[in-house]
């Protein structure tokens, strides 16, 4: 290799961990010979891809930059007046230096490991407060995808618990027809599938009776008026329904909240604070309903515990966390779901406090009302008697205001019905409003000679209703109102992150997650103005680069996963397989074959699967696996032809979620097509795919990409993602579509390319890593499991290998002979597992009571042995505790993790010393990473759920 191709080549190296040296050296250990023979003897040959990848070649990371900067330039951005839920917003600097820009913050994992969360499990407490309180309702859970997806989920809550038998006696769901188009769009998809019949119409005169299990209102509407929907709301409880409002935070800290309008739900998106909108995202949406419905409620919910010491401690609440862990008999399949977004958004609560935000909203809201009086001084009147931001136009030809005003660098929202309005927010200038004025005396070809000043701001009452102006007080918390100097906000961000531990302090083993490196080239250009500050409906033409990406990354994804077509309008992976199985059930609709609505998925699957299938309103059957961790294709075969006349589909992860590349896998694609079923393929393990196989080669017709795993977006503490999803030429012509594009058929997100910014990450490591570069991910990938497979196996029982014995990208340890032994759990384990200073791996799942491991091609083997040593000591450990050694119940393992206090403090009552308990292998003294709670009580919280910040003084010393 010459200099200059090294220089190309340069990412390869630094994405991946083992140097050449390494290499030999682990494949020794192995027994291998060399790398192909490993990848050879782990993926079976009738699955190969002989030829190379069809993408680019490798370029250094200083090319991509520069490149990138070129393909920047093509994005305009305008001054944005569209609204429609995207708003500009400024991120204060020391948010986007210490959190956004941060991998202290960006590259956790969900928080399941409460003990080494506590920092961002508190930041999601002050979300789910600042939600709880601006929107009036007491419960409030830790962000969702986007506004549009909050609003169906809220929905199909209160569906569901309205319509809690198997016979739907409510059916109608009333959807005012001011609210956003792109919100209606993902309601109507997500509707008709479970049995929901949405009836439009106009809220005042709608006649909400028996039938109807609910109604939804925006608040303020899509046009910015603000209506008072106190009577409505009541006429629809009086009948027995529920009712949804969708919301703006910034708003509601003038309005008076939805909660004390009588709302059950209220949903809606925190992108304005302090989030850039990045051509539709990521964003957090919120969800905040009525202590009722807390156990049907999508995502996750933050709770306040004790840990074993006492202390107060947090952790997610409620023993089923997640609504997809109740897999068929889950309503939501909600996983990933933008938790870093939540965090910047309630940091810029915690930093600007009630008061700031108050004075932001009023200034925007004075701000609009003076665009208003100008432009009525040119005789130009707009429609709402009330707004917060938004003025609505239907007197003036949108055509040439829409002309004259990007002569000026402007957009406004122009609607379909020829009626358009203008937004103002937090970035609006007065200059900016003069422009606004400017632009309209240019049409009218005359001047008022009216200019406004910032002075004249003073005394302006509010142009909104006596009765729903806020009375109520909102982030009275202390934290909402001590951290104001920058000083102090940067040491409470800093005080969060180190109680958190993230991929700079140590390797973070999740099984099915590919924890890899988020390398910094891949992260910088996110924050570029010229890809944050486009808004998603902004016209084509001014996001030239964003669209050249779309189409590169889409074909490079097409490519990879052996497909023709790709979306990339999916949030997360759940969001994938939901609208991948849009697609198989437009198909067979579409070829008069609706009736086959059963879905077969083998008892492994994650939970996201079934939850999935159900919410598309297909029957899940669940396949058996054999002892070896495989499909029971016998079982397969039997249920695909039982089901022959209605089977839909079969939904397959592969490698398995064993961690296994099954042989019989063609097989299985071939039973389930000849029984007029087609193969949803779950892209989770698409890490030890890539450039060695593909989901098209496979015999897959659709598969989700969890660009958060295998494409390098960071997991954000459990969200942002990215689940494109993949398809050949049959599923093409029912891919999710967007107003934005021409048609909304199957549309899933609000915007047309889901969290387009982050797009950039992925695209980033396939251009500087090569064809050659992601297949080489794919090889180390393996290497490194099947090297500390090597190493473990030696000292814990392995379950489920190929048949030559190796793992694929990740292996599953079996921890439950530890509890009749020694009367140590798995959680043990993964607890203990924090005082060696790591993560735990992912436990539980897919097996019960054991961890699988999934190191990624981005760790060295230094790393890789730091963990097998820990796992090695640990197993030590756990020997001591067998023979007598130790005692049972008081020992390192039970006792883990040890917290600074407990190990310096003056009494020390164990058997075993203090330096075994904090400090038990040598290079744990070079980097110790310390608990900031003990184990923490998961049953104590959820006896009393506290969701919200609870007030200082209930916690006193310990
Ligand atoms: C992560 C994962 C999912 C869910 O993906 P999200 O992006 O979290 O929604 C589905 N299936 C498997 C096997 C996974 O590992």
């Amino acid at each position: 290799m010459n200099l200059f191709e090294q220089q190309s080549s340069e990412f390869q190296r630094r994405h991946i961990g083992p140097n050449a040296d390494d290499t030999k050296a682990m494949l020794a250990t192995i027994g291998a010979s060399s790398l192909d023979e490993l990848i050879s003897k782990t993926v079976p040959d009738a699955i190969r891809i002989k030829e190379p990848l069809a993408l680019p070649q490798a370029i250094s990371e200083f090319e991509y930059l520069s490149e990138l900067k070129k393909t920047a330039s093509k994005n305009k951005v305008y001054k944005n007046y569209i609204g429609q839920g995207y708003y500009g917003t400024i991120t204060p600097s020391v948010i986007l230096r210490n959190v956004f820009e941060n991998p202290g913050w960006y590259t956790q994992y969900t928080p399941y490991q409460a003990e080494i969360s506590q920092g961002r499990l508190e930041s999601l407490l002050n979300f789910q407060t600042m939600v709880a309180d601006l929107t009036g309702l007491p419960i409030s859970n830790a962000s969702l995808l986007d506004e549009a997806t909050a609003a169906a989920e809220a929905m199909a809550m209160v569906f569901h618990h309205i319509n809690k038998t198997d016979k739907i006696t409510r059916p109608r769901f009333f959807v005012d027809n001011n609210i956003f188009a792109q919100t209606k769009d993902v309601l109507v998809t997500r509707a008709e599938p479970i049995g929901i019949e949405l009836v439009y119409g106009d809220y005042t005169d709608v006649a909400a009776d028996e039938t109807y299990f609910g109604a939804i209102l925006q608040y303020p509407n899509s046009n910015g008026s603000v209506e008072d929907y106190r009577s409505f709301i009541e006429k629809v409880h009086a009948a027995g329904g529920l009712v949804v409002v969708v919301t703006d935070l910034l708003a509601l800290t003038l309005l008076t909240s939805p909660g004390e309008l009588g709302a059950d739900v209220a949903v809606g998106s925190a992108q304005r604070f302090g989030v850039p909108m990045g051509y539709g995202g990521p964003h957090a949406a919120f969800f905040a309903t009525q202590d009722d419905f807390k156990r049907g409620m999508p995502g996750r919910l933050i709770g306040v515990s004790i840990d074993a010491q006492g202390n107060r401690a947090l952790r997610m609440a409620l023993q089923t966390r997640e609504q997809h862990i109740k897999r068929e008999k889950a309503t939501s399949n909600i996983c990933t779901a933008q938790a870093l977004l939540a965090n910047m958004a309630a940091m810029y609560a915690v930093y600007h406090g009630a008061a700031g935000l108050k004075d932001i909203a009023t200034r925007i809201h004075l701000l609009t009302k003076s665009v208003a009086e100008g432009l009525s001084r040119l005789g130009i009147e707009q429609n709402n008697k009330y707004y917060f931001d938004t003025l609505h136009f239907t007197s003036v030809n949108a055509v040439a205001v829409k002309a004259m005003a990007e002569k000026y660098h402007s957009n406004f929202h122009y609607s379909p019905d020829g009626s358009f309005s203008i937004t103002l927010d937090e970035t609006t200038s007065v200059e900016d409003t003069n422009t606004i004025l400017k632009i309209f005396e240019s049409l009218a070809e005359k001047s008022t000679g009216h200019r406004i000043e910032a002075a004249s701001f003073t005394e302006t009452a509010y142009q909104l209703p006596e009765a729903l102006l806020r009375t109520s007080e909102y982030l009275t918390h202390e934290v909402f109102n001590v951290h104001r100097s920058e000083s102090q906000m940067m040491r409470y961000m800093k005080q969060l992150e180190n109680k958190d531990l993230s991929l700079n302090t140590s390797m973070i083993s999740l099984g099915s997650c590919t924890m890899k490196l988020n390398a910094a080239t891949e992260m910088i250009p996110v924050s570029w103005p010229e890809f944050g500050g486009l808004h998603p409906f902004a016209p084509a033409e001014q996001a030239g680069g964003y669209q050249q990406i779309v189409e590169e990354l889409g074909e490079y994804l097409a490519t990879i996963t052996g497909f023709t077509a790709c979306s990339l309008q999916p949030n997360s992976g759940a969001q994938g397989e939901y609208a991948g199985l849009l697609t198989i059930r437009s198909y067979h609709a579409a070829r008069n074959e609706a009736h086959r609505n059963v879905v077969l998925i083998p008892i492994s699957a994650h939970g996201t699967n079934p939850a999935s299938a159900v919410m598309v309103g297909f029957k899940v059957v669940v396949v058996k696996c054999d002892e070896a961790g495989n499909i029971d294709v016998a079982d397969l075969k039997a249920k695909a032809e039982q089901y022959k006349d209605t089977l839909g589909a079969l939904m397959v992860t592969y490698p398995s979620t064993h961690g296994v590349f099954e042989e019989t896998i063609k097989d299985i694609c071939q039973i389930i097509h000849d029984n007029g079923g087609l193969v949803y393929m779950d892209g989770a393990n698409m890490n030890a795919q890539v450039g060695l196989t593909s989901p098209g080669m496979i015999g897959a017709d659709v598969c989700h990409l969890n660009l958060h795993k295998t494409f390098a977006i960071p997991h954000g503490g459990g969200g942002p993602g990215m689940g494109p999803i993949c398809v050949n030429d049959k599923l093409a012509p029912y891919l999710p579509g967007h107003a934005v594009l021409g048609d909304s058929k199957n549309a899933v997100s609000a915007a047309q390319y889901g969290s387009a910014s982050i797009l950039l990450i992925s695209y980033a490591y396939i251009k500087m890593l090569g064809a050659d570069g992601v297949k080489m991910a794919t090889e180390y990938a393996i290497l490194n499991a099947n090297y500390m497979k090597a190493r473990l196996e030696k000292h814990y029982k392995v379950l489920y290998t190929g048949k030559n014995d190796t793992c694929a990208h990740e292996f599953i340890v079996d921890l439950r002979p530890f509890k009749q032994s020694a009367g140590i759990e798995a959680e043990d384990v993964a607890k203990r597992l924090i005082d060696y200073g790591f993560h735990a791996p992912t436990l539980s799942f897919p097996v019960p009571g054991t961890i699988m491991i999934e190191p990624t091609e981005s760790e060295d083997k230094a790393e890789l042995d730091r963990f097998c040593d820990a796992m090695i000591s640990i197993c030590e450990e756990i020997k001591a505790v067998e023979s007598g050694k130790s005692d049972k119940t008081d020992n390192p393992l039970k006792n883990a993790p040890h917290t600074q206090q407990v190990v310096c403090a003056d009494e020390w009552a164990h058997p075993y010393t203090r330096k075994e308990a904090a400090f038990p292998l040598h290079y744990v003294t070079l980097n110790k990473f310390w608990p900031s709670v003990a184990r923490v009580n998961n049953t104590y919280g959820d006896r009393n759920l506290i969701c919200t910040c609870e007030p200082t003084s209930s916690y006193a010393e310990a």
